[in-house]
Order: C-alpha cells, then structure tokens, then sequence
C-alpha cells in the first residue's frame, strides 16, 4: 500500500493527513490558530504553526496507523498563503523528505479544495465556488487548466463576513455567529449588491453596513439575514453563469463559509433550476485541510511530478489559473 502525507499550513490551520493512493483518506488532523481579539498577525500564526507542528503530524501518522518510514509521498501545500505560515509546512515537508528519502510534491491550496470535491463525490468535471476567509473564486477546469472564472474584486467573504461581526461585537470566526444570527431574521433589509460582469466585490457592502451598525436602527438578527441572503445571492449568480458559460453540470462547493446551511440551499435549488447536480461535503473538508493536500499530492506525482527537497519552495502569491494540469 502507497500512503501520502499532506502538510496544510496556507494560513490559520495547521494541518496533517495520510491518504492512500488509491484515494483513502486515513487521518485529518488540525489545529487553527485562533485570537481573542483582533486579526492574524501571520508571525504570530506562523510561531503557532512551529509549536503545533510536530504532534500534529504525528497525530496524522497515528491516526492513521503508520510509520514514517511507510509513507511513499509527502505533499505540501506550496501556494498561494501567508508566506510565513506556508514556509513552516514547506519546512516540516522537507525535513522529514530528507530524513525518510521520501519524495516531495508542492500544490496549489485552491486547486487542492475542488480536486477534494472530485474525490469524495461523483462529481467528474465541476465547477466550484470556493468561499473562504481570504479567498473567492468561481474555478472550472478549461483547456488543461483551473481558469477562475469570477472572483472577489477585493476582500474575501469569509473575511468580509468576519469583520461585519466584529462591527456588530459578535467575536471571531464571524461566519457561524452571523449563520446563527441570520435564521432569527425575516425583513430583508436592501443592502448594495455588487456584481460586476462574473466578479464580486464587498467594500461598498462593508460601509454601508459599518453606518447602518453604527446608526443603532437595525436589529442584529435583521441585518445578519440580510447580508447573508445579498452576499450569497452574488455568489450563486455568478456560479451559476460560470455553469452556463462552461456548459458544466456539476457543482462543489468549498471553503469554510461553504458550511453556511443557507449557502448550501441557494447552491442546491440554483442547481435543480438548471438540471445539474450540487455535491456537499462534510464541514471538515470544506474548511482548510491537509486530506485535500495529500491527494491532489498523489495526483500530481502519478503524473510524474516530484521535487528535490532543496527546490521545495513556496510562492504566496501563485494563482489558480498559472498551475499546468498534467494529471487531467
Ligand atoms: P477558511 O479560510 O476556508 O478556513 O474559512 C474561514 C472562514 O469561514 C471564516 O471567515 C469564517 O467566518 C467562515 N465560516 C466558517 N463557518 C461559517 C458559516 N457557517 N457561515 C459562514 N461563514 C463561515
Ligand atoms: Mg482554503
């Protein structure tokens, strides 16, 4: 048996997976970095990701119930991130590689969330909306690549979504406070909707609601609805103009905004409208994760990919669409 070890470290997770070749996955263990108050600062992630390392991976490797000296592959998660954060997992990669002469494969976290969509559903060639804290992006695979078809002109949802709950006091991660929230509120408060051709964008969103919080005149639960009913409206319309422009039939959706239930139904009755099928995943492989890492890993490498330890390095700044697929 052939077994991958995925290391995830693009931002607040740290995280360590064995799968199988064969697609299996074995472990997924994590830990997230998290803050009482205020944002990441990526040295303070990346010191967590130093100390959480070592019993993370070897949690995955427990778990899982093997050895280093039983895993064929380990793969990293190379691009796009935080650099501090990703050259800890990049680190962790190589070292080990180099302990246990074991090869080495470098992948691209977005590219990594739809191929994990592939694996665990029946989905052959979907689209997927990727919502995250730090990423939005519509990706379909076109012509030997992951072309991004629609995205955010500025922040990403899941950071947007956040930092609206820090200006109503709701805490961090804001997301499944403003989820909780949002099932309590039934007007529709008429907020910008920023759609521009197939790209979002929120900073217009995120003023006008910084005044309305501001201006004491709306309810919490209201304003929780309404921004997630507005927000998510954009998202589904330009997946679902990505569906119809690619002629795709398939949808997953990835990212930890992904596990919005609300999100899942408007992706899932948009999907029905146009006879094509939504694919949902369990939460723990919406959010960051390093099961996803090992097997685009093992995909890469059975395509004849692999890197020297010494060239294992990290790129917080590739996109979606410069990866060259070669194992589709
Ligand atoms: P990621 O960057 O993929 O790890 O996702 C983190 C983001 O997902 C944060 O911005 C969270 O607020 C957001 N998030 C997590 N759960 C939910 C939820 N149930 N609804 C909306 N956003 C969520
Ligand atoms: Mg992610």
């Amino acid at each position: 048996m052939k077994y991958c070890l995925g290391i995830e470290s693009t931002a607040h997770t740290f995280g360590a997976s064995v799968v199988t070749f064969s697609g299996k996955i074995l472990s997924n263990v994590k830990d997230i970095f998290t803050t009482k108050k205020g944002g990441m600062i990526p040295a303070e992630v990346a010191d967590h990701h130093v100390n959480v390392c070592g019993d993370v991976i070897q949690k995955a490797l427990d778990n899982a119930r093997v050895s280093l000296k039983d895993i064929t592959l380990i793969s990293y998660s190379a691009s796009p991130g935080l650099g501090p954060c990703l050259r800890v997992g990049a680190m962790a990669a190589r070292s080990l590689a180099v302990m246990g002469s074991i090869k080495l494969v470098g992948v691209n976290h977005c590219i990594a969330h739809l191929e994990i969509g592939r694996l665990l559903t029946k989905a052959k060639d979907p689209v997927l909306l990727y919502a995250s804290g730090a990423n939005t992006q519509v990706i379909a695979y076109e012509g030997k690549k992951y072309r991004i078809f629609g995205e955010t002109l500025d922040m990403g949802i899941g950071n947007f979504l956040d930092s609206f709950a820090r200006d109503l006091g709701l805490g961090f991660p804001g997301g499944p406070k403003i989820e909780e929230l949002a099932r309590k509120g039934k007007k529709l408060i008429a907020l910008p909707y920023s759609v521009k051709g197939m790209d979002v964008s929120f900073g217009g969103l995120q003023t006008n609601l910084r005044r309305k919080v501001e201006s004491r005149k709306y309810k919490k639960e209201e304003l929780c609805y309404s921004v997630q009913e507005t927000v998510f409206a954009m998202l589904i319309e330009v997946t679902e103009r990505a569906m119809a422009h690619c002629d795709k039939k398939e949808l997953v959706l990835g990212g930890g905004v992904a596990c919005n239930k609300r999100l899942q139904e408007m992706a899932r009755i948009m999907c029905k409208d146009r006879k094509a099928t939504c694919y949902l995943l369990e939460n723990q492989y919406y959010v960051d994760n390093a099961a996803m890492i090992a097997w685009l890993g093992i995909l890469q490498f059975k395509a004849g990919e692999s890197v020297q330890p010494e060239k294992a390095d990290i790129d917080p700044y590739t996109r979606t669409d410069d990866v060259v697929v070669k194992w589709r």
